[in-house]
């Protein structure tokens, strides 16, 4: 009896300690994160109509109760189903922050040109009911002198302005582009493959940054993920959310993530930018980091290998 009851202790016991350390890996390795779409540019209408290709994201964000933030680029505010999609995206509550009128990259212009470019872009936001003072550099680059980097930070701050970093970059915009290569080829596209290739690299480079927060700055981050206003998005951002709750990550509302003291940072780097992860680990001398921190190249290979 006395043995019986030991046993039957010890089972408990033994439930218990697997219990608590399931418990234990679900919260360590739960990270947090919010959807960032940049661009709205719906000239492209290859693969699935522009306005079909938004209300798929908007519903998508619905079903999945999320407020994400759109970054816009103005200029395509011309095209009136770029404007309609900015406003149904405002109607349904998402924020809406500024991306500058023409995207250019900072590097190739003066301050006085940049910040120019910004302020055309605030007056046409103006319009949106939940447009906010939050500012994303095109292409993550925030200038390559200390003049022009600490010159922008002045202006954005003088202007009420906030930094919308990115801490998980990726290359969603090449997966996509190649897709579009494929389709207007007229060969037949086998969907599946692009979207297991896309999670594959949403994941690898998730994880990777969620890894830097923690190298970096001893925890994890509430985190930012760059995604475009285009087909892949439209296609797998579903099977994305899902991916990341598989993974026991949260995705949160882009207004909770932007909260997060390290959105605050002013890493001192010449060239500025990137993902605000990367440019603080390298700001303390990260010997590991590559530059840039993510593009097509280190995406070209495999794809090609896959025949994607
Ligand atoms: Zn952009």
């Amino acid at each position: 009896m006395f043995l019986g009851l030991g046993w039957v202790s010890n089972v408990s016991k033994c439930t218990f300690i697997i219990i608590l350390i399931i418990f234990t890996a679900v919260i360590s390795h739960g990270a947090e994160v919010a959807i960032t779409i940049d661009d709205f540019n719906l000239s492209n209408s290859i693969g699935m109509e522009p306005l079909k290709r938004n209300s798929e994201i908007l519903s998508v964000l619905k079903k999945n109760q999320i407020k994400a933030i759109g970054f816009v680029t103005t200029k395509y505010l011309n095209d009136p189903k770029a404007l309609n999609a900015v406003k149904a995206w405002s109607s349904a509550g998402h924020i809406v922050g500024n991306h500058t009128e023409n995207h250019w990259k900072y590097n190739d212009k003066t301050l006085h040109e940049f910040s120019a470019d910004i302020l055309v872009a605030d007056k046409k936001l103006q319009q949106f009911p939940t447009f906010q003072k939050i500012f994303r550099f095109p292409y993550l680059k925030e200038g390559d002198s200390v003049e022009k980097r600490d010159g922008m930070r002045d202006f954005l701050k003088d202007n009420d302005y906030t930094n919308g970093h990115v801490s998980i970059d990726a290359s969603d915009w090449y997966v996509n582009m190649r897709l579009i290569e494929k389709i207007k080829k007229g060969d037949k596209v086998d969907y599946e493959k692009y979207r297991d290739f896309y999670l594959k690299h949403m994941w690898d480079r998730s994880d990777y940054y969620s890894k830097l927060a923690q190298k970096t700055l001893g925890k994890d981050i509430k985190h930012t993920v760059l995604l475009h206003h285009n087909l892949t998005t439209a296609l797998f951002l579903d099977d994305l959310i899902k991916m990341y709750k598989q993974k026991g990550w949260k995705v949160i509302y882009a207004e909770e993530a932007f909260k997060d003291g390290v959105y605050k940072r002013t890493p001192k780097n010449i060239p500025a930018g990137e993902s605000i992860l990367w440019a603080i680990a390298k700001e303390k001398g990260d010997s590991s980091l590559r530059y840039p921190a993510e593009d097509s190249i280190y995406e070209k290979d495999e794809m090609d290998r896959l025949g994607l």
